[in-house]
């Protein structure tokens, strides 16, 4: 036999069982982007590989080891989008949608990352990211937050997560505050981890969110970020705050939350959870003013964030929050047996067309009666509609009640649309 066939070590199988509450979540997101004014944009999910070098920033996790990067047919180095923010300032610049105006745009799809895959951590993930330009806040970016916060209310995800705010100032302040960690770090050179040796000089303030223990430790008497912020940048969050104090949106202020990636000034966030283990952020972002300059645009405002569907979907079926309904993708299902030819599929067609929200599978394949009946409870379907000869000659559909304990009714056709259990 030959070997089987795998798939990508990190890259999932989204299998039809998982689908429906993947279809809620994206309702979820959907609706609630709508009532906020957000309009949808999709992108690439390949591009020049220097978007992401020039966008994300050459000293980042994702750019120094996460990127799929490979040669197409005529040479170019192209690359598997890590993230969407650069694709998303790509895109405005070349179509022109910075030009004297203001953009709420999101965009979603699948990520692609070189990391080392567990639970929640993928090579091809998923997030939704969602985009503001032209705004230079602080509303926008209480805005992008209360958005969030919409969103986990109606999940029933706000008792699981916790809000984590930061301000970086300004590139001006970031700079006086770069030096003076690393003046502090280099005394403190051996004690700690070889990445953040490494990353000392390069990107001195992804040292603030390594995860060692030694780390951690020579950080609690490292210089304070906000002692260095701007007058301006400290305005703007504390307006910002006042904005989320005022509609009740909790959150700590985490001075050692400084993102991943490069692009970041003022503003950044992050929603966390506990329940995840270490892959517990499940939203982050902030304000990233420079970046459409930076990859050849005129200087616009911005300021944005991404959430991970994996990890979202993950702590809803943790905390047990997918409704129960979502799995059921079926309501009825046709059984029919004898001589009835194809009078079952034309009735299942007629069906379809009077009751359009109806979810009607037709037991295809034939077999006994006891067999349809099995695949009809195992397609999830509340009801079957079994015909067999006499319905046929009679006009008439037998109703069987799969999951209550009532007894079989015998109907017409109209009388059977006039149902609930029809209307879907
Ligand atoms: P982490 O610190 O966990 O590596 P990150 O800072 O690299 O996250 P971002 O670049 O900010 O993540 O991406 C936004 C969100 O996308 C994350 O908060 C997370 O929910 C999700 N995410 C990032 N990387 C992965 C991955 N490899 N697998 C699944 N989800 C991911
Ligand atoms: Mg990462």
């Amino acid at each position: 036999m030959a070997k089987q066939l795998q798939a990508i070590r990190g890259m999932n199988d989204i299998l039809p069982e998982q689908t429906p509450t993947w279809g809620w979540l994206e309702e979820h997101v959907r609706h609630t982007l709508a009532q906020y004014g957000y309009r949808e944009m999709r992108v690439p999910i390949v591009e020049f590989t220097s978007l992401f070098a020039r966008g994300i920033g050459e000293n980042t996790d994702v750019v120094e080891k996460e990127m799929y990067t490979f040669e197409d047919r005529g040479g170019d180095s192209l690359t598997l989008r890590p993230e969407a923010t650069a694709c998303c300032v790509r895109a405005g610049i070349q179509n022109s949608l910075f030009h004297n105006q203001q953009q709420r745009i999101w965009t979603s799809g699948p990520m692609f990352r070189y990391e080392r895959p567990q639970k929640g951590r993928y090579r091809q993930f998923h997030q939704v990211s969602v985009e503001t330009f032209g705004m230079d806040g602080p509303d926008i970016d209480a805005e992008l937050i209360l958005l969030t916060w919409s969103l986990w209310q109606k999940l029933g995800l706000d008792k699981h997560v916790t809000l984590e705010l930061n301000t970086l100032g300004d590139l001006e302040s970031r700079k006086k505050y770069r030096e003076a960690l690393i003046a502090y770090l280099e005394q403190h050179k051996d004690s700690l981890d070889e990445d953040s040796k490494r990353r000392m000089y390069a990107n001195p303030l992804r040292v603030l969110d390594s995860k060692d223990r030694g780390t951690q430790s020579v950080l609690g008497d490292a210089p304070k970020l906000h002692d260095y912020i701007d007058d301006e940048s400290r305005e703007h969050f504390v307006k910002l705050c006042a904005i989320l104090d005022d509609a009740g949106v909790k959150y700590i202020v985490n001075q050692r939350l400084v993102r991943g990636l490069d692009y970041y000034n003022r503003t950044v966030f992050e929603w966390i959870t506990s329940a995840l283990g270490s892959q517990g952020t499940v939203c982050g972002g902030g304000r990233y003013d420079g970046l459409v300059e930076q990859l050849g645009g005129k200087p616009v405002k911005a300021c944005g964030f991404a959430m991970g569907v994996e990890r979202l979907i993950l702590l809803l079926e943790t905390c047990n929050l997918v409704p129960e309904g979502v799995n059921k993708t079926v309501d009825a299902a046709l059984v029919t047996f004898g001589e009835v030819g194809t009078y079952g599929m034309v009735l299942a067609e007629r069906l379809r067309e009077a009751c359009p929200n109806l979810r009607l599978q037709v037991s295809c394949g034939g077999g006994s009666v006891k067999s349809q009946m099995k695949r009809a409870d195992k397609s999830g379907a509340a009801i079957a509609l079994v015909v067999g000869e006499d319905e046929k000659q009679n006009g008439t559909v037998t109703v069987k009640f799969l999951r209550e304990d009532k007894p079989q009714l015998t109907c017409t056709f109209d009388e059977l649309v006039a149902r609930e259990e029809l209307a879907g």
